[in-house]
């Protein structure tokens, strides 16, 4: 990079000017990374058309999505990336800073009784290594890493709100990890008055549905807040389609009309709809009518783009920090090993180097990070602290390579030891499992880390995950999941290897 600028600037090199005058120049890409919160990848309307179909076994749900339909064709759509962790803190903390949750920080759902679960402030974070390397950073929306303490800028000594546990936060300026532009909040699911705090710790009362909010101050920071000189990282973090879903409080009412008579059984077309969550089957028209509103907000922020002429030069994602399983199988909608929990939206634009596609890359979370850094020309830059993978060369052809990722990993913990005052001070890790590109396994142990229960599918026969296999039966499968679980944990430096839980079953 210097060298093709000392050649005409020699005199300059050193003052703290390469990066303008490079980006100038149209040489480091911006990335714009959109993820909403608990939107599932089935709930992207292309599945089910040509080339996307055919990659796929299942079928899309009923929804219109025309944004993310033509920014498909435009993209790399990945059919099988992976929530690790398919819970919001756990989820974010791994994208942020590349590690797994012992390395984040961020074992468990950030809320003030869980002083354990807090993005580590010496972590380097993907933005820390943008700012770093000359981008302005801007955090727009949900950000839910933080443990909440009494830092209210507004009553000095007090939280964010007055409720026990206390989940929504404000982050300082020391814990934002180079992002020199924010607006953004821990966590709050009033979707119709959100609130946000600004660079300057100024809150803003908003009464509008959030993603539109959201994709106003994106596009405004577009067009008139950054440095026009100086390449940017912009995340926007959108909490819909989140629950609540129950009522016009949650969506916008055009969004709703779309969906409102179609009767629930032909909006939940799976065959592992749980008869009993008849509660969860009525939030269907409403989870649809959020992600049909994602999808215009997420439009909006594509065609300012493109207005601006940043477009070609702008690596754009789209994924979601997990999915829901909408009344399939159980309760929880996430925070569990199924397909429909774990496998989350990921589309990634960059015109200059990715040619469209559809690639069943097996995308963990903690890739996201050096897998971005890489596309945009930091691969020297990735920090060794990074647990995941530099994926980018899958991304820019069809390799069939075997070194790419043959299995991901599940994880889930739960709280652990508490403290006298009943905060949660350690973590529980209750469940490991592994996805690959046929079967689905996850361990659960009991408080004395001895086998509780499996859930075991063969997702190329079962892509439903209708069928819990016994694991008598399938032992040949079995053993060989488990030793790539165990390499995995190992690589991730996990508890479940440091322990060795289950070795018995489990060769690390
Ligand atoms: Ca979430």
């Amino acid at each position: 990079m210097k060298r093709g600028i000392s050649k005409t600037y020699p005199a300059l090199l050193g003052f703290g000017i390469t990066t303008t005058l490079f980006a100038q120049s149209g040489g480091k890409p911006n990335v714009v990374y959109v993820f909403p919160d608990q939107m599932r990848n089935h709930a992207m309307q292309f599945w089910n058309e040509s080339p996307y179909r055919e990659r796929v076994n299942f079928k899309a749900d009923p929804v219109y999505t025309p944004n993310l339909n033509k920014f498909a064709a435009e993209s790399v759509v990945l059919t099988s990336a992976q929530s690790n962790f398919p819970l919001s803190s756990p989820h974010r903390g791994m994208m942020l800073t590349g590690m797994y949750p012992d390395g984040s920080g961020v074992t468990l759902n950030c809320n003030s009784m869980r002083p354990i679960s807090s993005l580590r402030e010496d972590a380097v974070a993907i933005s820390d290594v943008f700012s770093q390397n000359g981008y302005q950073c801007a955090y727009i929306g949900k950000l839910h890493v933080d443990f909440p303490t009494p830092n209210n800028p507004q009553a000095p000594g007090a939280y964010v709100e007055d409720k026990t546990p206390v989940w929504d936060a404000y982050t300082p300026k020391e814990r934002r990890h180079g992002f020199d532009y924010w607006y953004s909040y821990g966590t709050f699911d009033v979707h119709k008055s959100p609130h946000y705090w600004d660079t300057e710790g100024n809150r803003h009362e908003i009464g509008e549905w959030s993603p539109k909010h959201e994709a106003d101050k994106a596009i405004e920071y577009l067009e008139t807040v950054r440095d026009t000189e100086k390449p940017f990282f912009m995340v926007v973090s959108m909490n819909p389609p989140h629950s609540p879903y129950q009522s016009l409080d949650d969506v916008m009412e055009g969004d709703y009309n779309l969906y409102k008579d179609t009767p629930i059984e032909k909006l939940l077309v799976r065959p592992n709809i749980n008869p009993a969550l008849k509660k969860k089957q009525q939030c269907a028209p409403y989870y649809f009518a959020s992600v049909t509103g994602v999808d215009r907000e997420f439009g909006r922020i594509l065609d300012a783009l493109k207005k601006l002429s940043l477009d070609k030069n702008t690596i754009v994602v789209f994924t979601s920090d997990h999915g829901e399983t909408m009344a399939s199988h159980v309760e929880d909608p996430k925070n569990s090993p199924y397909t429909e929990a774990m496998n989350v939206p990921f589309l990634i634009r960059y015109p200059k180097k990715l040619k469209p596609r559809v690639s069943g890359l097996l995308l963990s979370t903690p890739d996201i990070m050096p897998t971005l850094l890489s596309i945009a020309g930091l691969k020297k830059q990735i920090p060794e602290s990074v647990q995941g993978a530099d994926l980018s060369k899958y991304l820019y052809s069809q390799k069939t390579d075997k070194k790419a990722p043959q299995g991901a990993l599940y994880l889930r913990n739960e709280a652990g030891e508490k403290n006298g005052k009943g905060e949660i001070t350690g973590y529980f890790p209750a469940a490991r499992g592994i996805k690959t590109r046929t079967h689905t396994l996850a361990i659960t142990v009991d408080r004395k880390k001895q086998l509780k229960e499996t859930l075991f599918f063969d997702d190329v026969k079962d892509p439903y995950q209708l069928n819990n296999l016994p694991i008598e039966e399938n032992r040949e499968i079995f053993r060989k999941l488990c030793k790539e679980m165990g390499l995995l944990l190992k690589q991730a430096d996990d508890p479940w290897y440091r322990e060795s839980i289950l070795n018995e079953l489990i060769p690390y």
